[in-house]
């Protein structure tokens, strides 16, 4: 057994103990947490660390399968330009070896404090690496297709999704965007999802110009589709904008993850939150501003607390694969939001939105959910600090 103390605990779940204690198992596994009412006294083996403690970290948004990509792709040309340079780095770029990048990415996540990540794959090219890691991964084996013949891409990315799970590894089919899926393909994605109960997500309202392509059939995203044979039938043109426009095909009772949320309004997420049983917000700041150089706008998020989530998407659009920049990029630019929302959203949220909260997300008896410090910790204003620091403590 260890316990473990520091300036403050924060078991995201229950508010804040100074100058607390936690005590796990020599599994991790939390024994009970102590409040000291801020009186602490040393007393039997104890470790203390100036900081704080939190749980570990929960990643809704990652492409493992780009890690190959870091620093290959320019930033600042719009979600347009972006696709367009993957599709060209993906005809012309050397071929490297993904897998050790991969597995590079999967350790430096878990040294960052990350502990859980649903990752997005459109191929098999992460399992190896999922099989031996530390860190859980929901993969979310994500289907691509906006022509016809549905019925043969469905059953494509069906068998790499068996691959994962026959190696006892969690999965589900997801739809990659509004844009890029057929409203046959959104059919059978959904009807899938409704039978096995699965959690799913979908790239929602990346760019102005997706909205465009829905309420208009035009803008620059849609040329970009057009010029490389790839606009979805019969779903666009529909004079609302992308999520509106797909929300009947998507299941209504899953638990379902909207990644990035760029130009997403207030009335878009109240429908959702009404349409939808479990909608999940998962912001991926750094990626935005990598892209877009454009974040979503927080206040409107910040009212739907308890469904937002953080994700790093991939090193193809960010610099690093950690859940604490991400946080800190929004305190930056949000400053007027709390370290207790932005905790959440990196931590329970992300538990809740994946279904593995009695495991994950806090800190809690019996739960499993990794020990992180942040050390050089702004304790004036109860913020975190440009120069913050994880360390993993368990
Ligand atoms: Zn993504």
């Amino acid at each position: 057994m260890r316990r473990i103390a520091a300036n403050y605990i924060f078991p995201v779940s229950t508010p804040a103990l100074k100058n607390g204690i936690v005590e796990v198992d020599d599994d991790g596994r939390i024994i009970r947490l102590i409040d000291t009412k801020g009186d602490l006294k040393e007393s039997g083996k104890l470790e203390f660390y100036n900081g704080v403690i939190i749980p570990g970290f929960i990643n809704t948004h990652c492409h493992l399968e780009l890690s190959e990509l870091k620093g290959k792709i320019k930033s600042g040309n719009g979600l347009p330009g972006f696709i367009k340079e993957i599709i060209k780095y993906k005809k012309t770029g050397k071929p490297v070896n993904a897998l050790s990048a991969i597995k590079l990415q999967d350790s430096f996540m878990r040294n960052s404090g990350i502990v859980a990540v649903a990752d997005i794959s459109n191929t098999n090219t992460t399992i190896q690496a999922k099989i031996i890691s530390k860190i859980y991964y929901h993969t979310f084996c994500e289907v691509t297709g906006a022509k016809k013949n549905s019925e043969e891409t469905f059953i494509n990315y069906e068998s790499v999704y068996y691959e994962f799970v026959d190696k006892g590894l969690n999965a589900s089919i997801v739809p990659h965007a509004a844009y890029s899926v057929s409203p046959e393909l959104f059919r059978q994605i959904t009807d899938f999802a409704q039978k096995n109960k699965s959690v799913i997500s979908i790239h929602n309202q990346e760019t102005e110009s997706e909205n465009q392509m829905f309420i208009s059939n035009n803008g620059a995203l849609f040329e970009t589709l057009k010029s490389i044979n790839a606009v979805a039938e019969n779903n666009r043109n529909t004079g609302k904008n992308s999520l509106e426009s797909i929300t009947g095909f998507l299941p209504k009772k899953n638990n379902i993850i909207f990644v990035h949320n760029t130009y997403t309004s207030k009335s878009d997420i109240n429908r959702a939150a009404e349409h939808f049983n479990n909608a999940y917000w998962c912001l991926c700041p750094l990626s935005n501003l990598y892209i877009e150089n454009k974040l979503p706008d927080l206040n409107i998020f910040v009212n739907m607390s308890d469904n937002v989530t953080l994700g790093t998407d991939s090193l193809a659009s960010n610099s690093i694969l950690s859940i604490l920049e991400e946080m800190k990029v929004l305190g930056k630019h949000f400053p007027d939001i709390s370290f207790n929302d932005l905790l959440k959203w990196g931590t329970l949220n992300g538990a809740r939105a994946l279904q593995i909260e009695n495991i994950y997300g806090s800190l809690e008896k019996g739960k499993i959910p990794g020990l992180n410090l942040i050390s050089d910790f702004d304790f004036e204003n109860m913020q975190l600090k440009e120069k913050s620091q994880v360390k993993v403590l368990v």
